[in-house]
């Protein structure tokens, strides 16, 4: 039986305060994130979660910031990341975690209620808004809604080669991955998008979609986003952030077939951070603050007009 949190409101599940309105004294207002009530959501809308492997919100923040991102920043709430604490502090915790319900928790004191949660006796931040699943994880309980669940891989936790590379893809009822999508190559996102659009082209009108894609660009090696990089200087936050600019010149594209044919509500956010020298710190896997905070959004994309 969980133990409730002694530091949670225990009213707060019959009566949760929106995120988007709260905005602390001698805190910056919160970024205007609105939650909606995810039981009209699902079932109406398709959905889609786009994980940005290993983005650091530091450098996320930056690029926002500066203009850098515009098809992103064109969808955030606020036109600004919201800061967020990851699930796990690498792929394969963080996105277990994120299959169960766990999306990353707002980096402020909580409770903060859930989108999608299984069903949970004492569970804390299951609200009247969220989506309450009966099955283990998120995907079974949306393709139990009729949902078609489609995973598109990235990195090498999606790779289906070998059995634990077969266990991410295998909560979907169709996955792909290609030696295209991963890690290394210099066009994954494009390559990534094209088979979302493949897919989403050929579902029958009616059929809702949840789909997946885990984009691979942001994980080292980053290095060839950045012109005039090379492979001997490696990867730094630089070419992190290069890798952050090829995704948005290519994400209008993905928002664009995920809005074709029905109004679908997105979530975009980092899986976990990573490090690049931070205190000694290279890589993730680890506990630092490069690596436990990341960005995050949701946003409803509407269907053409
Ligand atoms: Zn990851």
């Amino acid at each position: 039986m969980p133990q409730p949190d002694p530091n949670s409101n225990p009213n707060s599940d019959s009566a949760p305060a929106p995120d988007s309105v709260r905005s602390p004294a001698g805190r910056s207002p919160t970024p205007t994130t609105t939650t909606p009530d995810m039981n009209e959501v699902v079932g109406r809308d398709d959905l889609l979660l786009l994980t940005l492997d290993t983005l650091r919100h530091d450098v996320a923040a930056e690029l926002a910031a500066a203009g850098r991102l515009p098809n992103l920043t064109a969808r955030l709430p606020g036109g600004t990341w919201e800061k967020r604490h990851a699930p796990g502090s690498f792929t394969y915790a963080s996105h277990q975690a994120m299959f169960a319900g766990f999306l990353p928790t707002p980096a402020r004191p909580g409770p903060h209620p859930r989108l999608f949660a299984a069903r949970f006796a004492g569970s804390e931040t299951t609200a009247d808004g969220t989506f309450v699943f009966e099955t283990p994880d998120l995907v079974s309980g949306l393709a139990a809604r009729g949902y078609r669940t489609v995973c598109v891989g990235g990195v090498g936790f999606f790779n289906k080669q070998g059995a634990l590379g077969d266990v991410l893809p295998g909560y979907f009822q169709e996955s792909h991955w290609e030696p295209e999508f991963s890690v290394a190559s210099p066009t994954s996102f494009e390559a990534q998008v094209t088979r979302a659009e493949k897919t989403i082209s050929e579902l029958p009108p009616d059929q809702r979609l949840f789909l997946f894609l885990n984009a691979s660009a942001l994980h080292q090696p980053n290095w060839f986003h950045l012109a005039g990089a090379t492979r001997e200087a490696g990867d730094s936050r630089l070419t992190h952030a290069a890798a952050l600019e090829y995704i948005d010149r290519h994400v209008g594209r993905l928002f664009s077939a995920m809005s074709s044919r029905r109004r679908c509500f997105a979530i975009v956010c980092s899986d976990h951070g990573t490090a690049y020298g931070d205190d000694g710190y290279t890589g993730h896997r680890l506990g630092h603050e490069s690596v436990w905070t990341v960005p995050y959004g949701h946003f409803f994309l509407e269907p053409p007009t």
